[in-house]
């Protein structure tokens, strides 16, 4: 694989930015007033797509883990959280201005000393914060402020004994939780890939202290795991370890998961050991003992903490990037979604081959049967080879089509999306195939024709 080019833009993630528009993956948001920057709405396929990574998450960590809870806490939180996490003195990101062109940029990411639009001079450099600020009630004064968060794990640790008490666990433990995080990023950018608004999957575990090396291997490959089971090309997968010029202050030892965008290899989520020191600075802050006491040993101690924090946007950019291929044909090229079935928004879509002969009637029988199951879409406009490219592009496995002969044998049309084969089966099957797809997919192996290939 060649290395992809930082500074020009990927052909992949133009007509992929396209597709997610035209199918409603993904829209702009605030579209109709120009747009806002860095944040985007997603549309009836996108939230499918993103509820369904949404659940897969909880029930690898929360329902397949007794050991984990799972918790909602509010967005807003008491200022003095983001005192004790250090986000209000060290949340900060480097920030330079072209003193010609007036555009922003972040210090630590330039590879020149001259503005790389204009080629103009830049101010010194300043620091940022990174949080969102705000004021509670009617006065805005400096005892109202509040912020967002710009991390759902805050919300975990200040939770740490409300869960200990209310829950039946003992160390160890982890409490997981979804949620919107926001951050005023200096240089947003590829697509979702980085937003101001965005969502994340965090599971923080608490261990003792001597146990946190062989915790910290176990969620590794819990989490490795997860891209597999999304049906992920592993070879588009790897771990980065932060060296020490990149460590948090906080933690002990890093790890990053890393998908090969086609602007280039990018964190998808992390797994940190942050050790004792979140609740620490809670238990300092707050002045609540947040300690942990063993009844086993008699010992008394500070639990140290191994976060695995994913973002549900990246994984849903890592999905989506992953699926997307085109197949040049001998007409005309095919654009078709991969996505495996147990994530893909609409698991079948039901046509009548034509709008008459009872066809109809016999495909809503179909789909109002299968719908009990899964999401299933129905459409009878257009010709049969149009009806299936948009499904194609919706990564809609199978297409089940009703045509003369299925009065006759109760058998439809089931055409694959991967290799688009047709075949026949019968009605009573439909619903065991289609779960066969979703339990045991097996992605066919393709080439990608769009790799490193770059809008001149
Ligand atoms: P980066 O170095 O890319 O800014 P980070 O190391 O600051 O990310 P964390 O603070 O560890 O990220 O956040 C955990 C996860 O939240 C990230 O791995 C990523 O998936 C997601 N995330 C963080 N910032 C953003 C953002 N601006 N937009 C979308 N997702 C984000």
């Amino acid at each position: 694989m060649a290395k992809p080019n930082k500074n020009k833009m990927p052909v992949k993630m133009e007509k992929l930015m396209s597709l997610c528009k035209r199918r409603g993956f993904i829209y702009q948001s605030s579209e109709i007033y120009g747009g806002q920057s860095a944040c985007w709405d997603y549309g009836p396929l996108g939230v499918e797509v993103k509820n369904n990574i949404k659940q897969l998450w909880w029930k690898a960590m929360v329902q397949e883990n007794e050991n984990i809870e799972g918790i909602d806490a509010a967005i807003i939180m008491h200022p003095r959280v983001w005192e004790a996490s250090g986000h209000v003195e060290g949340f900060h990101d480097p920030m330079v201005d072209c003193k010609e062109c007036k555009r922003r940029f972040r210090a630590d990411q330039l590879t020149t000393d001259v503005c790389p639009e204009c080629g103009g001079e830049f101010t010194d450099v300043r620091q940022f914060n990174l949080m969102f600020k705000t004021h509670i009630g009617p006065v805005e004064d400096s005892a109202s402020i509040a912020y967002l968060r710009p991390e759902t794990a805050q919300g975990i640790y200040v939770n740490f004994l409300n869960v200990y008490n209310s829950s039946r666990q003992k160390i160890p433990f982890g409490i997981a939780q979804i949620g919107k995080a926001f951050r005023n990023e200096i240089t947003p950018g590829n697509f979702i890939f980085r937003s101001r608004e965005f969502e994340q999957m965090e599971m923080q575990f608490f261990v003792k202290p001597e146990e946190a090396d062989s915790w910290m291997e176990h969620w590794k490959q819990q989490r490795w795991n997860f891209h597999m089971r999304l049906g992920i090309r592993p070879e588009r997968l790897r771990w980065h370890e932060h060296g020490p010029d990149e460590l948090a202050h906080y933690a002990k030892s890093a790890f990053d998961i890393e998908y090969r965008f086609p602007f280039g290899w990018s964190e998808l989520e992390g797994v940190h050991n942050r050790t004792d020191f979140d609740l620490k600075r809670h238990t300092e802050f707050s002045g609540k003992d947040m300690s942990y006491f063993d009844q086993e040993t008699n010992e008394r101690y500070i639990p140290y903490i191994i976060e695995t924090s994913a973002g549900c946007d990246r994984t849903m950019l890592e999905i989506l990037t992953d699926s997307y291929e085109e197949e040049p044909g001998e007409k005309e090229t095919r654009v078709v979604m991969r996505i495996s079935p147990l994530i893909a928004p609409i698991k079948a879509a039901v046509f009548p081959l034509v709008k008459r002969d009872g066809m109809p009637e016999i495909a809503r029988e179909i789909q109002q049967e299968l719908k009990k199951a899964f999401p299933i879409f129905y459409d009878e406009g257009g010709s049969i080879g149009r009806r299936y490219r948009r499904m194609d592009e919706a990564g809609t496995p199978y297409c089940l089509t009703v045509d003369s002969q299925t009065k006759e044998d109760n058998t439809v049309t089931v055409r694959d999306r991967d290799s688009m084969d047709q075949t026949r089966v019968k009605i009573d099957d439909l619903k065991s195939m289609i779960r066969n797809a979703i339990e045991n997919y097996k992605r066919p192996e393709t080439v990608d024709t769009l790799e490193d290939t770059y809008v001149e």
